[in-house]
């Protein structure tokens, strides 16, 4: 067992070295790319339901903007730090490069519970957290979105409070908004079906089909979700999922043998992707150890829940039958970990290729809210395919041509338009 802490900027930091070895980069290039542009650290006051006055922090990091305007969502989570935050947002900036996507990277959290806030108190918070940031966000200069905890209602409030500050409708300073406020249609889905896009190229590569492969899924919130229900509809069956139980701070692994029911889940969920289970067991679920789903007989693993779940101490248990790590969570997979699954000879689709679903169908979002004209849901979700798949092929392609890890060919592109568009502007 490792004595250190985690920490998710340092591995993010080990990752862009790596790369910036492979490519070369010049020192000042370096500097620049392996911090943050900016960031900001301010107190959210909230007056409870109880009367009292609760302090949360609140961050905003914007990584890089070379390439467009900052982008990213913002975490509620009750063990967020600042260096997370700062991974988290050198990550999207890889990702809106990666997809080639005119946007740069940015990532905002509160440290807080939401599983203990009222909706009036999650409310507050939201709107305190435009407070602080307004001057510094902005359709065309930081937009963010959601992620783990946050909701389209929570991206409303956030940003009726930006438009009551600015005086003005700016629908484009924030996406993942509610259909009928501006949303995208197609922008809950698209996260977890752009993973399975991803996986559906990567198994026709492999010659394999998604009508007889086996996935073991990590979560249940909307990455997962829909992860599952895009992969139910292309015939594959999904042996279990493994989320957080918050009755008793532990998680657990559900499994059926013959094929979880996604409509059964969906039906004993609470709004956090957290499973009841109790109701589980009585439909009929083996209840697991919460990291049982990575020692599953599957063809597929998919991390869908959050950073640091593949580590040195576990990455041997992956079975040998696993041909696929598609990563719809950010920074599942540890650098150590990492090495072991490419000796292996895994196909691995990295987060930031395989979850860039999200924040492409954010880009559209801005973009119909542009026009202020909005397109169907097959319009949204076939651009999203193309995109992606294009995405996936460049990085392949590069893979097998540079004999590269699939992780490092994704670097080694989005790494490059980043780095290419801070030399463009003359800052390196
Ligand atoms: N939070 C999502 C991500 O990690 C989406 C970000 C966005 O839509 O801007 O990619």
């Amino acid at each position: 067992m490792s004595t250190k802490a985690f920490n998710a900027f340092e591995m993010a930091q080990t990752q862009f070295d790596k790369v910036a070895e492979l490519l070369n980069l010049d020192q000042g290039t370096r500097d620049l790319l392996r911090q943050p542009m900016r960031e900001f650290h301010f107190n959210i006051p909230v007056r409870m339901d109880d009367g009292t006055v609760q302090v949360f922090r609140g961050f905003r990091v914007q990584h890089n903007d070379a390439r467009g305007p900052a982008k990213g969502g913002i975490r509620f989570h009750p063990m967020e730090t600042i260096d997370t935050v700062r991974a988290l947002a050198m990550w999207m900036c890889w990702k809106t490069a990666v997809v080639d996507i005119p946007l740069g990277g940015s990532k905002g959290g509160v440290i807080c519970d939401p599983h203990n806030l009222s909706v009036r108190e999650l409310e507050h918070i939201a709107r305190g957290w435009v407070r602080q940031i307004a001057q510094n966000i902005g359709p065309l200069s930081d937009v963010p979105a959601p992620d783990v905890m946050t909701s389209p209602q929570i991206m409303l409030w956030m940003l009726d409070e930006y438009e009551t500050i600015m005086r003005a409708q700016y629908p484009g300073v924030i996406t993942g908004k509610p259909v009928n406020m501006g949303g995208s249609l197609g922008r809950t889905e698209a996260t977890g079906y752009g993973v399975i896009y991803t996986v559906r190229e990567a198994l026709k590569q492999l010659g394999m089909r998604p009508d007889n492969s086996i996935a073991s899924v990590q979560g249940f919130g909307n990455v997962a979700q829909y992860a599952i229900q895009l992969f139910n509809q292309l015939g594959g069956t999904v042996i279990c999922v493994s989320c957080w139980d918050q009755g008793d701070s532990l998680s657990y692994t559900y499994r059926k043998k013959d094929g979880v029911s996604l409509d059964q889940l969906l039906g004993i969920t609470d709004r956090f992707g957290g499973i009841d289970k109790k109701k589980a067991k009585d439909l009929g679920y083996e209840v697991l150890p919460g990291d049982a789903w990575i020692e599953q007989e599957a063809d597929i693993l998919l991390p869908s829940a959050i950073e640091n779940q593949i580590t040195a101490e576990n990455v041997n248990k992956i079975s040998k039958r696993v041909k696929v790590i598609a990563e719809g969570a950010n920074g599942p997979t540890t650098p150590q970990a990492d090495e072991v699954i490419q000796q292996r000879g895994i196909f691995l689709i990295p987060d930031f290729l395989a979850n860039s679903g999200g924040v492409t169908c954010s880009y559209f979002e801005q973009v119909q809210n542009a026009m202020n004209y909005y397109w169907q849901k097959d319009e949204v979700l076939g651009k999203l395919d193309v995109k992606m798949t294009a995405a996936f092929l460049a990085v392949s392609e590069l893979a097998v041509r540079k004999k590269l890890f699939m992780r490092d060919a994704a670097f080694v592109i989005a790494v490059s338009r980043v780095a290419q568009a801070c030399r463009d502007r003359g800052w390196v």
